[in-house]
């Protein structure tokens, strides 16, 4: 089949949600990774949230917040917040100059050497993507929080967020209560395929937090910083469910499997199986991330036994 074009056809930054006064949330998808940045207005201020990936995105990202429903003057961006230290969220960290930033503290004071390696990271996509934004370095965090902080965008719309490791150890979700809405970061950005970078027990546990965060705030809506958005209460829960069973099929394995005296090899392919098994199907182009996940629940179990 030589259609000349890829299956996928060209990649453009669009428009997910352009935001209108009803319902004031922007979601910029890129042409890159499936990712998503978001903005919200209200009044005369607007919010950014892990702004992304290149500058032509972010200047897209920037003008639609500062003009959507033609405002008597152009909105002031004045806040800016990142969800955790990945190196694409933080990219757009340095071209909302003047916005109070807010980030989890333990990601903000990332030492010297997380830093350059997150950096570095950075620059590679910068050159994958033939794309960098001005000024790209380590943000500087005006805000720093622990476990929860709170501010209230143009004199009427809340802004929470809550502290949530698993994913990263420095991982933040964002709430924004009247739009029962949650910005889940890179939880749940493929269902099935847990993205767990750090230690998969405290992902698990995550996994918990965004549950009571979905009951407490009634969401309806997830968007995650990659991937389709999740929408419906219903949708929401079976999602988190999916990135549950899978983790609970697969811990389960290795310890089935630690116990018969299974070689490491043997242990990983019986995670790998129970993994395919729950899903009812296999990881796919996610298959790294599956290994990654089973080594990481292994290394957990080896400690018990
Ligand atoms: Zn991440």
């Amino acid at each position: 089949m030589a259609t000349g074009k890829s299956k996928r056809g060209p990649r453009f930054a669009r428009l997910l949600l352009a935001g209108n006064s009803a319902d004031p949330l922007v979601v910029l998808r890129s042409a890159t990774w499936n990712y998503n940045s978001v903005g919200l207005f209200a009044g005369n201020e607007a919010l950014v949230v892990d702004p992304g990936l290149s500058p032509a995105e972010l200047a897209l990202l920037h003008a639609r917040l500062v003009t959507a429903e033609q405002p008597p003057e152009p909105r002031r961006i004045n806040h800016l917040i990142l969800t955790h230290a990945h190196h694409d969220h933080i990219r757009g960290g340095c071209s909302f100059e003047g916005a109070r930033t807010w980030m989890p503290r333990i990601a903000a004071e990332k030492g010297p050497e997380a830093r350059g390696r997150i950096l570095a990271a950075g620059e590679a996509l910068g050159k994958r993507i033939a794309a960098e934004p001005a000024g790209y370095s380590w943000p500087q965090v005006t805000d720093p929080f622990d476990t929860e902080a709170q501010f209230v965008l143009g004199d009427s719309l809340e802004v929470r967020m809550h502290f949530l490791p698993g994913h990263s150890n420095c991982t933040s979700v964002v709430v924004i209560p009247a739009l029962a809405t949650l910005l889940s970061a890179d939880y749940l950005v493929s269902p099935g395929v847990p993205f767990c970078r750090h230690e998969a027990r405290m992902f698990e546990g995550a996994l918990v937090g965004l549950r009571e965060l979905v009951e407490r705030y009634e969401i309806e809506r997830l968007v995650p910083s990659h991937g389709p958005m999740h929408l419906g209460r219903d949708k929401i829960h079976e999602a988190i469910a999916s990135d549950q069973s899978v983790m609970a099929a697969m811990r389960q394995a290795v310890r089935g499997a630690l116990d018969k005296g299974l070689d490491k090899q043997q242990v990983m392919a019986a995670a790998l199986a129970a993994a395919d098994k729950d899903r009812g199907q296999t990881a796919g182009r996610l298959a790294a991330q599956d290994t990654d996940n089973a080594r990481r629940i292994l290394r957990e179990e080896q400690d018990i036994a």
